[in-house]
């Protein structure tokens, strides 16, 4: 059996992996227990928030950490499923169920204001953040604005553009649509309930986490 937990890292992602371990020591079963951190890897598998946890490729559970018994109940539902499957339909191998990217994909790009106010510098570290866990390229705003070729073409050729403005001036958002560049997600940072102030330029991580998973939440 395989069971893969997909997530960003986050404490929740943790704690689900936690319970799942001890859910496969309870019930005493061989099981390869992987965690996914890869965000294109969490889109092409349908995985829309998270942590979700998928058992031999079947997504069970979205967006929440489910109790050790909830997931005793489902490994045990998957093994039921399992043996009445035709034999023409083996269970996804561990291969065939993290199957490595070969297709020509650039993948996501992410484009921050960086204002220069706390909300500004917000859709800055949320930047960072979702580039330094795999989930999108940082790319040079200010360079699609200088409407240098090759930013244009990179940012056209991406399957997804995330596009981090910090209040709804919407630099980020203009700039992009100077250079015909449409976002897939668009988020405003006060629109979260964030207060935009000037002079305080130094972001919280529970104010970029929280952004970070509003980004995740519109994928
Ligand atoms: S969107 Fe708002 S915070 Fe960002 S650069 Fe423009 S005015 Fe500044």
């Amino acid at each position: 059996m395989l069971i893969e937990i997909f997530g960003i890292g986050c404490v929740n992602c943790e704690r689900l992996m936690k319970y799942v371990q001890q859910a496969v020591d309870e019930l005493g079963i061989e099981a390869q227990i992987t965690k996914v951190e890869d965000f294109e890897m969490l889109i092409r598998r349908g995985i829309t928030a998270t942590p979700g946890l998928v058992i031999d490729g079947e997504i069970r559970s979205l967006g929440r950490v489910p109790s050790v018994e909830e997931i005793k109940e489902m490994i045990q539902g998957a093994g039921r499923e399992e043996s009445r499957k035709p034999a023409s339909h083996p269970a996804p191998d561990a291969k065939a169920a993290n199957p490595t990217c070969g297709c020509s994909s650039t993948g996501t790009m992410v484009y921050s204001c960086s204002g220069a106010s706390n909300v500004g510098q917000i859709a800055n570290e949320v930047a960072k953040s979702l580039s330094a866990k795999g989930m999108g390229k940082f790319s040079c705003l200010a360079g699609v604005g200088s409407h240098e070729g090759g930013f244009i073409s990179s940012a056209k050729k991406a399957n997804r553009i995330v596009c981090l403005d910090g209040c709804a001036v919407k630099c980020a958002h203009k700039t992009l649509a100077h250079a015909g560049i449409e976002p897939t997600v668009q988020v405003v940072i006060t629109d979260l309930g964030i207060k935009k102030v000037h002079d305080r330029l130094d972001p919280t991580r529970e104010e970029v986490e929280e952004v970070v998973r509003s980004v995740l939440s519109q994928l």
